[in-house]
């Protein structure tokens, strides 16, 4: 099991400043030791999907199931939320899905790896690979998944619970909306020409398969993710 650290040295130092594509920070990222999660999981889980992508979902970090493959959102959690996407009428084809944390952390118990929520620690450490994800992906809406994502984007006070469901301008509702502007393409400072975020916070699929009433809290998954159908429409 990862032992706690107060500290870590983060991503930054890792991340080539040369980088241009996804693929480049994808492999870039393998080779992290930004904090010390990597030295138990099996191997760094980057975002995956369409650089183009309309719509960016954000979660917490690997699963079980995340870390042996090496790609996000293909356990069971990730099968749910595929499922919402349909049903809420996204276009699955438009979307990117990444983690706040690139590594899994997990206790191990007996032969399994228990699920550990990450620390503040490891979502300060990871971020820069987030922001560095974002610099290169212009989506018009950003879908945070759960309370981790949330503080790497929001900051600690802001709460899935209150104002989930809620269409927030991007990159201004950010905790740092300077680390999220929009890359000038000229020198005169002109953005690309696409229209103008939002971001969206609901649960983390995984909280619904917790859940009492599974069947309350995907309906509740769904209308939210169906929100932010609506407003790409
Ligand atoms: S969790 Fe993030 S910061 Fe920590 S080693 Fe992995 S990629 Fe690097």
């Amino acid at each position: 099991m990862a032992e706690q650290t107060e500290t870590a040295p983060g991503a930054q130092r890792f991340i080539p400043p040369g980088a241009d594509t996804l693929d480049e920070l994808r492999a870039a990222a393998g080779g992290c030791r930004g904090c010390e999660l990597y030295r138990d999981a099996s191997q760094t889980v980057f975002g995956r999907g369409d650089e183009r992508a309309r719509v960016v979902f954000v979660g917490e970090q690997p699963g079980d199931m995340e870390d042996q493959k090496g790609l996000p959102f293909v356990g069971p959690a990730g099968r749910l939320l595929r499922r919402a996407v349909d049903d809420a009428g996204l276009d699955p084809g438009h979307i990117y899905l990444t983690n706040a944390v690139k590594h899994f952390r997990f206790e191990l118990r007996g032969k399994r790896r228990i699920h550990q929520t990450p620390d503040r620690v490891h979502i300060t450490a990871c971020r820069p690979w987030l922001v560095a994800e974002f610099a290169r992906l212009h989506p018009e809406i950003v879908v945070v998944l759960g309370a981790t994502a949330a503080k790497a984007l929001l900051g600690p006070n802001f709460r899935v619970t209150r104002q989930r469901g809620e269409l927030l301008p991007w990159p201004a509702s950010a905790q740092h909306p300077e680390d999220f502007q929009r890359v000038p393409v000229d020198s005169a400072g002109k953005v690309a020409d696409t229209p103008p975020a939002q971001l969206l916070a609901t649960i983390h699929p995984s909280a619904v398969l917790r859940a009492d009433d599974q069947d309350k809290a995907y309906e509740g998954l769904v209308a939210d993710l169906t929100v932010a159908a609506s407003a790409l429409a």
